[in-house]
């Protein structure tokens, strides 16, 4: 019976309408990433590399984070795995990368727009990256994208090492979509891009313009605003299906939020990894069709707290 259970907690999950959603997890280093596979995740949907890159000296060789990389590889035994690059700046700050004190920081230099100034950076990273081994199942995203060209960048760069290092395969390149910017032309994004993944913790800050880390905002800076589930249906809306388009944000472990997201047409969860049970769970238990047919009321009310009661109801009636 326990192994039964566990069969079940571990294979797919399929909503009651018969989609499959993939359930992966957040982790922040190969550690955690036996954690994932022990909790039975699909995959892992954004690994946090800054945090290799913290509580050092100097930014970690080529070598230390390749090891890094190979080990998160290894522990999901050939399921994919997302590494986002380097996501510093604003409220994530390294000891030995002073960047200017500038007067805001969220909207400064920070994720994918250090590259301009720290080549050095992305460029040693890429090399670990393209180290690991099997290729095709390493997928990099790049954080706080907010045009094409970006993206475009990083993947020429990779080109060029990819053939420098004569390999055959090539990793997926894809971007987090967490600037209303992003959102609002998935579309030119999904053409460069091999998948999307919603940040909606910095996706909900910029479009309710709420800081995340300021306490007396935390209640208002709401996923469930409709501004930002607008957001989050343009994305879906302007991929249409040319990539895959994941959620990465704490939304996505969220017992209210995520079946809304999969009503919205997200096609992969990655949640903390002690979430993933429980998340399956709640996704068997969805007819997300019938959720879908809510959206066009949903999306069209108030406020965050109005979507959260008539989600709540809902949910409640449905189950
Ligand atoms: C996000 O912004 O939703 C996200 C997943 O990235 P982070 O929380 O690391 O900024
Ligand atoms: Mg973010």
């Amino acid at each position: 019976e326990a192994d039964a259970a566990r069969a079940a907690a571990f294979g797919p999950a399929i909503t009651r309408d018969g989609r499959e959603v993939e359930v992966c997890a957040n982790i922040g280093g190969a550690e955690e990433a036996r954690l994932a596979a022990e909790v039975g995740a699909d995959g892992v949907g954004l690994l946090r590399s800054e945090f290799l890159f913290l509580a050092r000296d100097s930014a970690p060789d080529e070598a230390t984070q390749r090891g890094e990389y190979q080990a998160a590889l290894d522990a999901l035994g050939g399921k994919p795995v997302i590494i986002r690059t380097l996501d510093i700046g604003a409220d994530k700050q390294l000891p030995y990368l002073r960047l200017p004190a500038v007067p805001n920081p969220a909207l400064g230099v920070r994720g994918a727009r250090l590259w301009a100034s720290h080549p050095e950076l992305l460029e040693t990273q890429l090399r670990a990256l393209l180290g690991v081994t099997p290729l095709d199942t390493l997928h990099i995203m790049l954080p706080m994208v907010s045009e094409a060209g970006e993206l475009r960048r990083v993947r020429e760069r990779l080109e060029a090492i990819a053939s420098e290092l004569g390999l055959a395969a090539r990793p997926r390149l894809g971007a987090m979509i967490e600037v209303p910017s992003a959102a609002l032309c998935a579309a030119s994004l999904a053409a460069e891009a091999d998948f999307l993944s919603i940040g909606t913790n910095d996706l909900t800050q910029y479009t309710l313009a709420m800081d995340r880390e300021d306490p007396a905002l935390t209640a208002r800076a709401d996923v469930l605003h409709p501004a930002v589930l607008r957001l989050i249906q343009a994305t879906v809306d302007g991929a249409a299906g040319r990539c895959p388009v994941g959620v990465c944000g704490a939304a996505a472990s969220d017992a209210l939020a995520a079946p809304l997201l999969v009503a919205l047409g997200v096609d992969e969860l990655s949640v903390e990894p002690a979430r993933v049970p429980a998340v399956k769970a709640v996704l068997r238990r969805l007819d997300a069709a019938a959720l879908a047919a809510e959206l066009p009321e949903l999306l069209t009310l108030d406020d965050a707290t109005a979507v959260r009661e008539r989600l709540n109801a809902w949910l409640a009636r449905a189950d």
